[in-house]
């Protein structure tokens, strides 16, 4: 088993998984499956020299029943690429840290070229989004990388994730002529004392005067937030509410909190007693949590505190069933 998880919560996995792979996946499976593991956890140093990995395995990729679209971009097949590893920011509600440590390690701009070209010349990809903690994080990458997408003329749509602070006008006006349709931005909160208790990094300023240049370039824009963060007051949620209508997105989140094991927050909450559970994934739900949920997801009981495990099963195989066969199981009596 591999993914976020295996780092962030290796205790909540079951006892039949052999073997946890945490961090990255590549040598770890490889040696697995050559049987030359025998510990449960497996964990192998950081690769710095990503270049020198192969493609993925994209002809069984692209065979695979998934949703080759994506909202914010108009043509398709979309393909998803993760070029980038580790954030070295320290936004105290993340568990990045965590997972991949604060190592940022990189495909070069033309490592993400060929294998653009490989997948639009192989599968006619239309579109990538880069789905990565920060696309933008080294600003003469993604420099290169447009200047070689404009040289090569390659006609693709493409959106990434980023953060306020490693953009500017120069180079958003240059991702939009390379193709760049949508940005994904963690916000956070509309107010100043929360993102500094959050060691975001960032200033509300900043946030408005970015989205203000994605709009005049024609970039769309999904910002993300977070309310029910630990200390936050009831203005200050009211700050994040009123930028989020004051930034104009195309798409905005509201998330409520939830705590992610190991991120310095959640050991923040755990000592504070802020917490009214934690589920079976180690999740920590504030107290006030549900409450939040009925006022921003209306009552929504998948957002909700999970209940007792039997209930979270008989839910997810009526989800289950519904998505099937579209029919409510049958109560037993
Ligand atoms: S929220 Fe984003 S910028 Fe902050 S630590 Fe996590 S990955 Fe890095």
């Amino acid at each position: 088993m591999g993914g976020p998880h295996t780092s962030a919560a290796p205790e909540t996995i079951p006892a039949f998984v052999d073997h946890i792979v945490q961090g990255e996946g590549e040598t770890a499976v490889l040696e697995i499956a050559r049987g030359r593991v025998n510990e449960r956890i497996v964990k192998k140093e950081r690769r710095t020299n990503l270049d020198a990995l192969p493609f993925q395995p994209w002809d069984i990729f692209a065979q695979m029943p998934y949703d080759f679209s994506c909202q914010w971009l108009s043509v398709k097949p979309i393909f998803t690429l993760n070029t980038s590893r580790g954030c070295p920011f320290n936004c105290t509600f993340c568990s990045v840290g965590s997972i991949w440590g604060k190592l940022y390690t990189y495909y070069s701009a033309e490592r993400i070229i060929s294998e653009i070209d490989y997948l639009v010349k192989t599968f006619g990809a239309k579109g990538i989004y880069f789905r990565e903690d920060n696309f933008t994080l080294k600003k003469e990458r993604v420099i290169s990388f447009c200047e070689l997408l404009l040289r090569k003329n390659m006609p693709i749509q493409w959106m990434c994730e980023t953060r306020i602070d490693t953009l500017d006008e120069n180079l958003l006006t240059l991702m939009r002529r390379a193709g760049c349709e949508a940005l994904y931005i963690g916000v956070e909160s509309g107010s100043q004392r929360v993102l500094d208790f959050l060691k975001k990094g960032i200033r509300v300023e900043q946030v408005e005067n970015i989205f203000r240049l994605c709009h005049t370039i024609g970039i769309k824009t999904c910002a993300s937030f977070i309310v029910g963060i630990p200390t936050e007051t009831e203005a200050e949620r009211a700050e994040t509410i009123a930028l989020s209508k004051r930034l104009q997105p195309t798409t905005s989140w509201i998330n409520v909190f939830v705590g992610i094991p190991r991120s310095p927050l959640y050991e923040y909450v755990l000592k504070n007693h802020l917490y009214e559970d934690i589920d079976t994934c180690g999740l920590v739900y504030l107290k006030g949590h549900n409450q939040l949920v009925d006022q921003f997801y209306r009552g929504d009981p998948k957002r909700k505190i999970p209940g007792h495990p039997a209930d979270q099963i008989k839910t997810a195989l009526k989800n289950f069933l519904l998505s099937v066969c579209g029919k409510q199981p049958k109560r037993a009596h």
